[in-house]
């Protein structure tokens, strides 16, 4: 994955967490937004029996806080599977003495089971099925007691329940939005991954044939719309398989990947170039005419030619690329067919000596 933003709320999800841990990744940053709620929300209730001079239940929030913190550490120690299940059961115990004992249901602190439920589905993974199931149906038992017994909260008014009532909403609220726009923005990192994996050459770091084509199909599409000119090119280095032979596979991937970057600097900025097979490459200059990009392309062959590409072993490889050009026009059907051309062009350039530009005049 590459990496994320340097913010403080990416290095609290990614405590403890370590290189190899793709895979657990969501799971392990849930468990560690839980914990940080959980000292949060521990040192809210700290300070609210503070004020009340309730000391002994500042001591049992306390208590609860220092196990989340103590989660934090198993967490750095790897022992994640276990931090795992501390969170719920803390979570519980805390809520169903909470709500029981020192508010009373009335307060309906005990909405708060909402939360872990939701962690149940987020931080247990699917085929972890007996744990999730297990929480959840946990939460929805302890929730209905808490509805049914109708007891006295030892520390709490009934107009302060109230207030505690629109706590408990805002809380749950606030919680079920920061895990939503967590796994929403992992989604989305994710996406923007496989996306860049779907559509990069990995060797070159160039477009590949797929991210190229469909380039062309737009750019072609636009010039035609818009009556601008438009050229293809196809560049293929020369004598590649004797690179190769000479100077080993190795010295041949790096002459691609060196190459590449070499192009790309050539070309301007809404151009498009992408690793069309091989050691074959495909750009698009839109509102370019075929003179401009034959201009451009003579300059780009000119720079491969004079870049020299030095190997560990200190060996210098010369390079040189054939370019063949084709510009659309208006008897172009399809973006194909320009594509053709330019490889006719491309065949000449290598007949007639190699490292040279050839550019295939519209037939009309
Ligand atoms: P020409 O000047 O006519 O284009 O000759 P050429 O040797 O460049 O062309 P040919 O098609 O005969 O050989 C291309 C070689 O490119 C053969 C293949 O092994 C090599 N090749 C293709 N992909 C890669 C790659 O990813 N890495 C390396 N090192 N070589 C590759
Ligand atoms: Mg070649
Ligand atoms: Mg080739």
């Amino acid at each position: 994955m590459p990496p994320s933003k340097n913010n403080w709320l990416e290095k609290l999800l990614n405590f403890g967490i370590s290189e190899g841990s793709a895979n657990n990744l969501n799971y392990k940053q849930v468990v560690n937004l839980a914990l940080a709620l959980l000292c949060v929300t521990d040192a809210g209730m700290m300070l609210v029996f503070a004020l009340q001079q309730a000391y002994w239940v500042v001591g049992f929030y306390a208590i609860f806080m220092v196990i989340s913190l103590f989660g934090f550490y198993l967490h750095s120690r790897h022992y994640f599977s276990l931090v795992k299940l501390i969170v719920p059961f803390s979570t519980i115990v805390q809520i169903v003495v909470t709500s029981l004992y020192f508010f009373g249901p009335g307060s309906d602190f005990h909405w708060l089971f909402v939360t872990v439920a939701a962690y149940a589905f987020t931080a247990f993974r699917p085929d972890e099925k007996i744990m999730r199931h297990g929480v959840v149906l946990l939460s929805v038992m302890l929730f209905t007691a808490c509805e049914v017994f109708p007891v006295e909260g030892v520390h709490m008014s009934n107009a302060d329940q109230r207030l505690t009532a629109v706590l408990t909403f805002l809380w749950t609220l606030f919680t079920l939005a920061v895990v939503i726009n967590v796994v929403i923005a992992r989604l989305r990192k994710v996406n923007d991954y496989l996306r860049v994996l779907a559509e990069k050459d990995e060797l070159t770091g160039l477009a590949n044939r797929r991210k190229v084509l469909a380039n062309a199909v737009i750019m072609y599409t636009e010039a035609m719309h818009y009556h601008q000119p438009c050229v293809f090119a196809i560049l293929d280095l020369d004598h590649f398989k004797r690179i190769n032979d000479t100077f080993g596979h190795d010295a041949g991937d790096l002459v691609l990947s060196e190459i590449s970057g070499v192009m790309q600097s050539c070309l301007n900025k809404g151009d498009a170039i992408g690793r069309y097979g091989g050691e074959e490459f495909v750009a698009i200059m839109g509102n370019t005419t075929l003179t401009e990009a034959q201009q451009k392309m003579d300059s780009l062959r000119e720079t491969v030619e004079n870049t020299y590409i030095t190997t560990e072993k200190g060996i210098v490889i010369p390079v040189t690329v054939s370019i063949g050009l084709a510009a659309i026009s208006s008897q172009t059907k399809r973006y194909e067919d320009v594509l053709t051309l330019a490889d006719t062009a491309l065949y000449q350039a290598k007949k007639t000596g190699r490292n040279r530009v050839i550019a295939q005049q519209p037939t009309f």
